[in-house]
């Protein structure tokens, strides 16, 4: 197969890939154990062997200080985990179960004969969610780049969803809400899709809600039963090794409810143990307050698309993805709140099979510039320009005789995106009391690419100016109290040719692009010096840091 690519979701709690066949087709692969989804967790058996999967799991228990869960939880921080004596970054950790399901993925379609022998697929569009700043997703591209990957784009996992349920149902044209409750997040996203375009209306949520903490209320309530019937003050959770069972305990239970009325788990500790019937009415009760959340974020996601024209009236269809939809009560809740048909849409495959289809996409894309600046002698460059400029670019490929072949959607989609975040520069609103505060450029939601424009006076006579960025969630146009409510991710700096006076103006433009990235221009009034700022993120890793993880990776064997 040439030129394959995959689409990766890597998620909080299961990982997925996908490929697109021969039919233009997104098929999920299996990983060596069958399995359609791999448990996102990796079990550090030496510095030079690492277990990722269904076995890791087990490690949990076994041995809780060598095994890392929900790693992507710390994406974009600077958290380090140190096992074995070296400390691991989220990106390393993450690029060890990629390199699992890309390894187990490259197997799998060398045995069907997809795949030669001695070939391998090294291309990838892996997920994140809607909400992920910049830090996050440069922190998912870094993983794949550890993980010996190229990494084409990094997606919205919703935007995934959507491409797979939009280009399945190409001749429709709808608004649709993207319910989207997975291991360890929850997202929710208005999409508009038709034809070839998916526009992102908006987008809400939360990083820190998902099917774990549905767990852990099981978990807690076992946690205190434990202290009844044993006549105990004793939290056996504070055991890791009868903390790790009780988290298995309670998400089997879980999935068990998901089609039956009750539940049985056994808990074992320290060579005693109690038998428990969890009822799925016990369940909902105690879960409760976790679904009414989703709701609340749902709500607040509704009343932004109102300001966007789309209100919940317009609303054709709503999409349960992620593993928690399976959970009957989400749809219930959902159906009653909204009054909406839902369709629980191919929860545990959708992301992986959209990112595919998308990685297909701009493949293709590729290959067909390559194929017409090849045939018509111009640079590839000059080909895109002029696609780019509107030329109908599968047009122009058939009149110079490029074959087409399996490529009717090849450069096709149109997805408009917004931002997750809003973006800011730190500016004094007070001279007299030096009162600062974030001014806003661009807010969260606002669609891309955009481009804001502000005009500010220096303070002081100088030679130069420090623009602090900030991100954050304010839908506010000046954000004060800002420390607080806000992440620095770098500070700019612009250079003067000579000491300019107080008050002299500049004139700064922020703009953020299709796949969310920053630029800055300013420009000072008084002898019109200009400056540009490349973006450089905080908790990135530095270039020893990446150097070192890569050379760890490939030296290091992950079954
Ligand atoms: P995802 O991150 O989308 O793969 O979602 C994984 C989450 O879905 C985990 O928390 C699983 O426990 C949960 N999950 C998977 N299947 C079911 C099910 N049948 N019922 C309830 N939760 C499920």
């Amino acid at each position: 197969m040439k030129n394959g690519i995959f689409g990766i979701d890597l998620g909080t709690t299961y990982s997925c890939i996908a490929y697109v066949d021969e039919f233009g087709k997104a098929v999920t692969i299996r990983n060596a154990d069958g399995e359609m989804t791999t448990p996102s967790v990796v079990y550090f058996e030496s510095t030079e062997k690492q277990i990722v999967g269904t076995e890791a799991k087990t490690s949990m228990v076994m041995e809780p200080e060598n095994t890392v869960a929900f790693i992507k939880r710390e994406m974009g921080s600077d958290f380090r985990r140190e096992i074995h004596g070296v400390s691991y970054s989220p990106q390393e950790i993450s690029a060890k179960i990629l390199k699992k399901v890309v390894g187990d993925a490259n197997a799998a379609l060398r045995e069907q004969g997809i795949l030669k022998q001695d070939e391998e697929i090294k291309k990838a569009v892996i997920t994140c969610p809607a909400y992920f700043g910049m830090a996050e997703k440069d922190a998912t591209k870094n993983a794949g780049i550890i993980a010996g990957l190229e990494v084409l784009d990094i997606i919205n996992e919703p935007t995934a969803a959507a491409i797979n349920y939009g280009v399945i149902n190409a001749d429709q044209k709808k608004n649709v809400l993207v319910y989207d409750l997975g291991g360890g997040t929850f997202d929710v996203t208005i999409i508009s899709i038709g034809g070839n375009s998916i526009n992102v209306v908006c987008t809400g949520g939360d990083p820190k809600l998902g099917g774990k903490d549905w767990d852990n209320q099981l978990k807690d309530y076992l946690v205190e039963r434990w202290k009844k019937e044993m006549d105990t003050d004793e939290d056996i959770s504070e055991d890791l090794e009868t903390l790790s069972a009780l988290m298995e305990s309670a998400e089997k239970a879980k999935k068990t409810l998901s089609t039956k009325d009750t539940a049985k788990i056994i808990v074992n500790h320290e060579g005693e143990r109690m038998k428990v019937e969890i009822t799925r009415e016990m369940y909902d009760n105690m879960t409760g307050r976790l679904l009414e959340r989703t709701i609340e974020l749902t709500n607040s996601c509704l009343k932004e698309a109102e300001k966007k024209g789309i209100s919940l009236a317009q609303i054709d269809e709503i999409l349960l993805v992620g593993g928690s939809s399976r959970m009957p009560q989400v749809k219930a809740m959902v159906e009653k709140t909204y009054g909406k048909p839902t369709n629980l849409f191919d929860p545990d495959e959708a992301v992986a099979k959209g990112a595919a289809l998308y990685a297909q996409d701009i493949n293709q894309y590729q290959i067909i510039i390559e194929a017409l600046a090849e045939k018509t002698g111009k640079s590839t460059e000059q080909v895109e320009k002029e696609a780019k400029e509107g030329m109908d670019l599968h047009q122009a490929a058939k009149r110079a005789g490029v074959s087409l072949g399996l490529m009717p959607t090849g450069g096709k989609l149109d997805i408009k995106n917004v931002s997750s975040r809003t973006y800011g520069i730190v500016t004094i609103i007070d001279e007299r009391t030096n009162l600062d505060a974030v001014s806003n450029f661009v807010f969260q939601n606002d669609t891309l690419p955009c481009t804001e424009v502000k005009m500010f006076d220096t303070i002081a006579d100088g030679r130069g100016v420090q623009f602090p960025l900030y991100e954050s969630l304010s839908d506010q146009r000046l954000l004060e109290n800002y420390k607080d409510l806000a992440t620095e991710m770098t500070v700019f700096q612009m250079e003067f040719a000579r000491v300019l006076p107080k008050g002299t103006p500049i004139e700064v433009k922020m703009t953020l692009n299709n796949s969310g990235l920053i630029t800055i221009e300013a420009e000072e009034q008084a002898d019109h010096t200009k400056a540009n700022f490349t973006f450089q993120i905080k908790n990135s890793l530095d270039e020893n840091e990446m150097k070192n993880a890569m050379l760890r990776s490939s030296a290091s064997k992950v079954e």
